[in-house]
């Protein structure tokens, strides 16, 4: 499947590029977890925003998959949100119209509102049309595996970091720390701790508000090949307490579980 979807430089959406995406469930059907995406931004509207896009004018911006897409809980209107994964930016726009001719085919029959739907689908095609237009390197046969010149490098090193030993914690770590699975977790799981409970926002107010750790559940002995990480099943918000606990000792990561009875002795014995 392949799909174009549009971000707004102002949004009521929270949004961030190549971490998440929320869309009305009317979308759903054209964002299955796999799907080929392609980012857009229609025209420049406040002047101010010139500076945060690649051009003024509707233009395609990236590509990336969807991971897996979830019911907004904070929504009111059952709105949905997908996890991205495999972000490239472009260096630069792709426009719209190219020659006066648009990339996208619009049928006649929605001529008069084609560009009013944010979340589009789009033939293979097409997608290859667009990404043809960037300086992005096909990676494999598959015809959908593209890399970017200019992360090629990191990607390279990536690999052979991971091939040399005491490379599990360094990836448990980044992880954990990575602004994106970060972000993706949050979304997934909220913001209070999963073993007690705990929410920043609530006990300090607004100065502590979305404060959270991110744990990575894997144990680190375990955790020898690399592979995507899946913010719903690998990783969980823990308070710093409950973090520092869940690490304390070098040779055992606590589970979830185990730190929970831990939680739950302990206030059995007061009562
Ligand atoms: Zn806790
Ligand atoms: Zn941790």
């Amino acid at each position: 499947m392949y799909t174009i979807i549009t971000e707004n430089d102002e949004s009521a959406w929270a949004d961030k590029t190549g971490f998440l995406y929320h869309f009305p469930k009317k979308y759903l059907k054209h964002l299955e977890p796999g799907t080929n995406i392609i980012y857009y931004k229609g025209s420049l509207k406040k002047k101010a925003f010139s500076k945060t896009r690649l051009s003024d004018y509707p233009h395609y911006f990236g590509i990336a998959k969807i991971g897996k897409t979830y019911l907004d809980k904070e929504s009111s209107k059952n709105d949905f949100f997908a996890t991205i994964t495999d972000f490239i930016p472009f260096r630069e726009a792709v426009l719209a119209k190219d020659d006066s001719k648009y990339l996208e085919t619009i049928p006649e029959s929605r001529k008069s509102n084609y560009w009013r739907d944010g979340v589009r689908a789009i033939d293979e095609n097409t997608y290859h049309l667009i990404v043809s237009k960037t300086n992005l390197i096909k990676v494999s046969e598959q015809k959908t595996a593209y890399i970017s010149d200019a992360i090629t490098e990191n990607y390279q090193d990536s690999l052979e970091s991971f091939s040399e030993g005491k490379k599990s914690k360094r990836y448990v770590t980044t992880y954990e720390r990575n602004p994106k699975y970060r972000e993706q977790a949050i979304a997934i799981h909220g913001n209070s701790c999963s073993a007690c409970g705990f929410n920043f926002g609530d006990f300090y107010e607004s100065y502590a508000e979305g404060f959270i750790h991110v744990h990575h559940i894997v144990p680190v002995s375990e955790f020898e090949v690399p592979k995507e990480i899946d913010p719903e099943t690998d990783l969980i918000p823990l308070c710093a307490n409950c973090h520092s606990v869940v690490h304390r000792k070098k040779d055992k990561t606590l589970s979830i579980v185990e730190t929970k009875n831990l939680i739950a002795d302990n206030s059995n014995q007061k009562t």
